[in-house]
């Protein structure tokens, strides 16, 4: 039986950063790729425990730290694809480093000499019999401050975390820049929370390559765009492969897509006949993970920030509603009457616009229009747009204040019939 522990020793501060640095080299597949150690385990799973005892207060209460421990031993699962997980176990009070059959992950309130975090591990003939992995509270002259959201001097707990996780599956230093097992990490980040693909490679080399995952989407940002589409977005999820994804909104296949990472897509939002909500689905060979409700194409778009003192234009569209009269509505909240919450005609929010009423919620008629208006109120043309503005005055300041804006359309036979209120688009002044 032998006993390792990691490499990673701090070297210096510059700056805003501080930057570890392995001092010696792993047994290598290759020279700019994952390394191995010579370890690792011969079953399909590995049991560990949490012992949330970090002091930090920027590390959160136990919940946050073990949710940190957790999402780092997860993400090797669900981006590594390698026949091998972490199975996380509860929690435990154990803070000593043992080969106690217990595998365990603790934070010690002492001086590692060096190391921001270290992996030790017992093997028994090249199998990997026991892991701990500590995470330490300084070292000499400097103290590290622990984080679940780091901050410039801050360590990102989970960042940490997947990289010790990954020598205790039996990954040395990668010497590929951004891999998780690269030998290098900064304060202030959490690039290391997502596994690069050479990570996966690592990992599978290690345990074989499991089978195809289905894709799963979490989130899209930016989440919101005009009809036209055209934007450039990223597309959160896991299971994401290398190759051969294609993404749809609302069922229309997005352009331009880019594998980022087995957790990251990039593509470019199709144009839509669809108002409002739509699905995000990515799919990779038979596999499709489909979210309701991912992404929304907006009823009306600025042609700029919107700026006080100046003219400000905005294009609406809905459809469906071709040739139907609108009325433009604005608004500055406050946020407690959004201008989407107007039912009817003759609601006692609407309030007809004035210079005093400019921070009130206003439905603009045609007799009490004001010159700084264009077009606030007419058809839509035979492509259900429009485009309208509106002049903000340079006094009284709006600044921090948010402008709703949006637009109703009516009833082809009266303009007071309303038929749509239509979503509405933001923006901070
Ligand atoms: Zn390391």
């Amino acid at each position: 039986m032998s006993t390792n522990h990691s490499i990673r020793r701090l070297l210096f501060p510059v700056g805003a950063t501080i930057v570890l640095l392995a001092v010696a080299g792993w047994p290598g597949e290759d020279a700019a790729a994952y390394a191995v150690t010579g370890a690792k385990f011969n079953t399909a799973t590995a049991n560990y425990r949490i012992n949330p005892n970090f002091t930090d207060v920027s590390a959160g209460n136990a919940n946050a730290q073990v949710g940190a421990i957790k999402a780092a031993a997860d993400e090797w699962r669900t981006s590594g694809q390698g026949n091998f997980a972490f199975n996380y176990a509860g929690e435990t009070a154990v803070a000593t480093v043992a080969a106690d059959g217990v595998n365990t992950v603790y934070y010690s309130h002492t001086d590692g000499n060096g190391p921001l975090a270290v992996c030790y591990w017992w093997t028994l003939g090249g199998i990997t019999t026991n892991f701990d992995i500590v995470f330490f509270d300084r070292m000499v002259g400097y103290d590290f401050v622990w984080a679940n959201s780091p901050v410039w001097n801050q360590f990102d707990i989970q960042s940490v975390a997947c990289h010790e996780l990954g020598h205790a599956l039996g990954l040395g230093h990668s010497t590929v820049t951004g891999a998780t097992m690269a030998a290098t990490v900064s304060a202030g980040t959490t690039g290391n929370r997502s596994l690069h693909n050479d990570d996966a490679s690592g990992m599978q080399f290690l345990y074989g390559q499991a089978g195809p995952l289905t894709p799963a989407v979490s989130t899209v940002a930016a989440n919101h765009c005009f009809f036209d589409g055209g934007a450039t977005v990223q597309v959160s999820g896991s299971g994401f492969p290398s190759q051969g994804c294609t993404v749809k909104f609302g069922g229309v296949a997005a352009s331009n897509v880019a594998w980022q990472s087995p957790s990251l897509l990039s593509c470019t939002v199709p144009p839509s006949a669809i108002a409002g909500a739509v699905s995000v689905a990515v799919t990779s060979g038979a596999l499709t993970g489909t979210t309701a409700a991912a992404f929304t194409y907006d009823h009306c778009r600025f042609g700029g920030a919107p700026l006080q003192g100046s003219w400000n234009w905005v294009q609406c569209r809905a459809p469906g509603d071709a040739g139907r009269p609108y009325m433009a509505m604005l608004s500055f909240t406050n946020g407690i009457i959004p201008v989407s919450s107007v039912g009817v005609a003759g609601d006692p929010r609407i309030i007809g616009l004035g210079y005093d009423d400019i921070l009130l919620m206003c439905v603009l008629y045609g007799s009490q229009m004001p010159q700084w208006l264009n077009n606030p109120l007419g058809l839509l043309d035979a492509s259900a747009n429009t485009t309208f503005g509106f002049w903000l005055p340079a006094t009284p300041s709006l600044t921090g204040l948010t402008l709703h804006l949006g637009f109703l359309t009516g009833d082809a036979a009266a303009q007071s019939g309303i038929r749509t209120v239509s979503g509405t688009i933001s923006a901070t002044l």
